[in-house]
């Protein structure tokens, strides 16, 4: 029954847009009632602008509504570009969740869409800055100029780190959030939202557990990554992240800042180099190889694709927390 719905609703605006008249007004009339998106089955449209926020979507609205989400499985979300007609499907939306500093074009295009229902998921807990250890946001300065081969990570204009997703603990307080605002968008669920928020604040809870537990009693409580996106989990677990080259992943750290790695490993007992899976593990096998030390993948969750070490959320964060403690020498 479900289907044959959504496949006339499919078909329909193909017809229109072929000339084809012979479909008649009831037909048209009958699609209109969801709405001029189409293709939502009469379910609250909700566009979200990268994985993490459209896991939340997913999670909290289940079969009430329909998540798309705009930057595609596999593409590293910071220099997202939106497309005219991308744009423009923005505008369709009857809820954009998004993280305001995280992705500077999709900020532009929600400022511009239109839309009354914008959930940013930053106003929803409390971000904080931080510094990737010795070195930051210097370099960065002149990076806004680069030709979008860089990795912006200047965190928008008052320096807060956006990468809060990272930490289960806050993650949750934006699923409340999140739950809270479809349950004002789609009051005819909100039990049901209500229901689903409480289900995965509890999943989250106990991730958080995990992490905390596993994390309590390790050799070293440093790490080093490519992508200083763990500041966040850092801090909730009492950890020290240090940042190869912090602003792009991609690009050779200085000899300066070599030095003063391999000085850190040493000191800290470092054992591995993390790198992310959304881009070049370059940096981390030269300062690797030139240290001794081991890699590993360390997931910033910008992305599930089939190279992620799970399917998920939450597969991918127990995948972390795996290697945290290899790498930290768990006890
Ligand atoms: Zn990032």
């Amino acid at each position: 029954m479900k289907m044959d719905v959504m496949n006339v609703r499919r078909l329909i605006p193909t017809a229109v847009l072929a000339g084809a008249v012979a479909l008649g007004a009831t037909a048209l009339t009958a699609c209109s009632g969801g709405g001029a998106t189409g293709g939502k089955d009469g379910k609250l449209g909700v566009t979200a602008s990268f994985y993490p926020m459209q896991f939340l979507a997913e999670q909290i609205g289940k079969d009430h509504v329909k998540v798309d989400g705009l930057t595609k499985p596999g593409v590293e979300p910071h220099d997202l570009e939106i497309t005219p007609r991308q744009t423009a499907q923005l505008g369709e939306a009857d809820v954009i969740l998004y993280l305001k500093s995280l992705q500077p074009a999709v900020d532009k295009a929600v400022a511009q869409s239109g839309v009354k229902n914008v959930v940013d998921a930053a106003t929803l807990t409390k971000l904080e800055a931080h510094a990737s250890s010795g070195h930051d946001h210097g370099a960065e300065e002149g990076h806004a100029e680069g030709e979008g081969e860089g990795h912006d990570h200047s965190h928008g204009e008052s320096g807060t780190d956006p990468h809060v997703w990272l930490d289960p603990a806050k993650y949750a307080e934006i699923a409340k959030g999140v739950g809270a605002a479809l349950e004002k968008a789609d009051p005819a669920h909100a039990a049901d939202y209500k229901t689903n928020t409480d289900e995965l604040v509890g999943k989250l809870t106990a991730l958080d557990t995990e992490f905390k537990d596993g994390l309590k009693n390790t050799a070293s409580r440093t790490f080093i990554t490519t992508h200083s996106a763990f500041g966040y989990l850092a801090e909730r677990y009492g950890l020290d992240q240090e940042g190869i080259s912090g602003v792009d992943p991609e690009s050779e750290p200085s000899p300066a800042r070599m030095k003063e790695l391999q000085e850190v490993a040493k000191k800290e007992n470092v054992s591995t180099v993390f790198f992310e899976t959304l881009a070049s593990d370059k940096t981390a096998k030269v300062l690797a190889s030139d240290t001794g030390l081991k890699t590993d993948v360390l997931d910033p969750l910008e992305g599930i694709s089939d190279k992620s070490q799970g399917a998920d959320y939450f597969e991918v964060m127990r995948s972390n927390l795996k290697n945290l403690q290899k790498a930290l020498g768990s006890k």
